[in-house]
């Protein structure tokens, strides 16, 4: 395992490179004043309302509220995942990523790693030269003109052919027999001698989110050899439970990627791909995990899974369930389409066409349907037993439930099936009750433009100009007070006192995937009326002596209540004493 990248690396990055070059490249800006605009890549608009700023280094648009920094803007538009958007700067800016020390790779891992992804690009050559000029190849191609491939389809997929007997590392050459052995190419018998894992076979490479090489499935061609497919075993570059086939050519096909369609087997997305249906992937010969859910979940919101409609796919359905909910957030939908017994998505496709698949695309289950269905199954009667057996059934999954206004909906649907009122559910769910809002950093923000409280106000005029946490001198002078998002707060101000040059982007990039990092982003985007150093320095300023006000009076009261109840001890006392006088005391603000 790579170590992690040091935070400082991220910030260094996110100094050096700029993001109005970053996305110029991509989406050409316009200058406006101080910033730089377009029309906004991730939604549909006429007029512009996507702006970069060269300051702050963070893009943000008032359209469809996407916003972040460098890094953020790879990973939406180009579909990188977080490791390639800083490795992707990286090569922009010429230098290396750094991985932290202990599990950090020698020169010579590295050197093995870039010469395994070197090994296996070459495995998917020598496999796409013998599709085309091996003599056995014919039978190959025979099956893929079967299937209704066209060549095209076998380019854009690079498919191959393995052939017949031992070859691999005699065409790989001298030198290669452990790094083949070690990339599961080739197998190594007890007495030393290796032969090819893939032996008459039409070869899939599996490819990472870069397009490199990462692994092969291989297909027979015959009903009587088996196994039918058979895929690399994991390997240091190869993870069945986070790669899903064809991820990476659905990314190349498609700029938007509305929806995506989970099957089972490479030939299925082949297949789809050739009917027009280019937005398959397939997993690799294991359930879908968690982190395969997560990884469609960063491409789109609409994700279908579609699975033969028998005994064996209802079952993989519902552990891909079981795996998608506690992950399920906000806009994001998965449904479940389930196939005529004894089809696959392969053979449907070819006799109904795109249109009609696309139909039976948009009556899939939703997940309530297909949830409560399964959960019902063997539950005849309409009787008070009939229905606690059901909550009960339900109860693991609903407790699972990261999302609550998910978890809302199932229960609602819950109160239909079993005539209970919804509030009455949560206790016997062993839920807390519906009304309770979802506990957050701030108090509820409705209107959606903030900041209303003093807290928030000090932190977004924070994020417009970090030098102003130069104005309090000690932060932890405001850790008494207790006020939602005061840590935070002082987070923030410790975090900008000691490296004075962070970008709004670099603050946000050591926020992300943190509880708090959604609420910076909201804040960095907060559009103050007057936006000047000057006004945003008065702004913040009063904002933390209002705090500090606010604190000293509730402190006051509660002192002056204290002492008329049971009596204040000395050291309260002189508390008191010095907050009655304390309009001549200077707090953590200098000057
Ligand atoms: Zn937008």
């Amino acid at each position: 395992m790579a170590g992690r990248i040091p935070s400082a690396f991220i910030d260094e990055l996110l100094n050096r490179v700029d993001i109005v070059e970053v996305i110029d490249t991509r989406v050409p800006l316009k200058k406006a004043g101080k910033e730089y605009t377009a029309c906004c890549p991730f939604h549909n608009e006429k007029t512009p309302s996507f702006t970069v700023s060269p300051t702050k280094q963070f893009y943000h648009c008032f359209g469809c509220k996407a916003s972040g920094s460098a890094i953020t803007f790879l990973m939406e538009y180009d579909h990188l995942e977080f490791v390639e958007a800083v490795e992707e700067l990286a090569k922009m800016l010429g230098i290396e990523v750094p991985r932290e020390q202990g599990v950090a790779a020698s020169p010579a891992q590295k050197q093995a790693k870039s010469n395994a992804y070197d090994l296996l690009a070459a495995c998917d050559r020598y496999y796409r030269q013998q599709l085309r000029q091996h003599p056995k190849a014919s039978l190959a191609v025979d099956y893929l003109k079967g299937r209704g491939l066209s060549g095209e389809i076998a380019a854009r997929y690079n498919l191959g052919y393995a052939p017949p007997g031992n070859n691999l590392q005699l065409a790989m050459g001298q030198g290669t027999t452990d790094a083949l052995v070690t990339q599961g190419m080739l197998i190594r018998k007890d007495d030393g001698q290796t032969y090819d894992r893939f032996r008459h076979r039409i070869m899939f490479p599996i490819r990472d989110g870069r397009g490199r090489v990462i692994a092969f499935g291989g297909r027979v061609m015959s009903a009587d050899d088996s196994p039918k497919y058979l895929n690399s075993p994991e390997t240091p570059l190869f993870h069945k439970g986070s790669e899903l086939y064809g991820l990476y050519e659905v990314r190349q096909a498609q700029r938007h990627i509305d929806r995506l369609l989970v099957v089972e087997g490479y030939m299925d997305v082949i297949a789809l791909a050739q009917q027009g249906i280019d937005y398959a992937v397939a997993t690799l010969g294991t359930a879908c995990t968690a982190e395969h859910v997560q990884k469609l979940f960063r491409l789109c919101n609409d994700v279908v899974f579609c699975f033969d409609g028998d005994r064996a796919g209802r079952e993989a359905a519902w552990r891909a369930m079981e795996n998608t909910l506690p992950v399920l957030q906000g806009t994001q939908t998965i449904r479940f389409l389930f196939l005529p017994e004894g089809e696959d998505p392969d053979s449907l496709v070819r006799q109904i066409g795109k249109v009609e698949f696309e139909q039976r695309i948009e009556q899939a289950q939703s997940l309530s349907q297909f949830f409560f269905a399964s959960l019902r199954s063997g539950i005849s009667r309409q009787d008070l037993e009939a229905h606690r057996t059901l909550i009960d059934r339900a109860r693991p999954y609903l407790q699972k439930m990261s999302d609550q206004a998910y978890q809302a909906l199932l229960i609602q649907d819950l109160a239909g099936y079993t005539q209970q009122d919804e509030r009455a559910l949560y206790p016997l769910l062993g839920l807390a009750a519906a009304s309770r809002q979802a506990k957050t950093v701030y108090p509820a923000n409705k209107q959606g433009n903030l900041p209303p409280s003093l807290v928030r106000t000090a932190i977004a005029c924070l994020l417009h100009h970090p030098a102003l946490a130069n104005l309090v001198a000690d932060p932890q002078s405001l850790s008494q007070i207790d006020q939602p998002g005061i840590g935070l707060l002082i987070d923030l101000l410790e975090n900008m006192k000691s490296n004075p040059t962070l970008t709004t982007a670099a603050i946000l990039e050591r926020w992300r995937n943190t509880r708090e990092g959604p609420h910076l982003e909201k804040l960095a985007t907060w559009q103050p009326s007057l936006n000047d150093p000057e006004s945003l320095q008065h702004e913040f300023i009063g904002a933390i002596e209002r705090i500090q006000d606010q604190h000293r009076s509730a402190r006051t009261q509660s002192l002056l209540a204290k002492s008329k109840a049971d009596g204040l001890t000395g050291e309260e006392k002189s508390e008191l004493q010095r907050l009655l006088n304390r309009s001549i005391q200077t707090g953590p603000l200098q000057g």
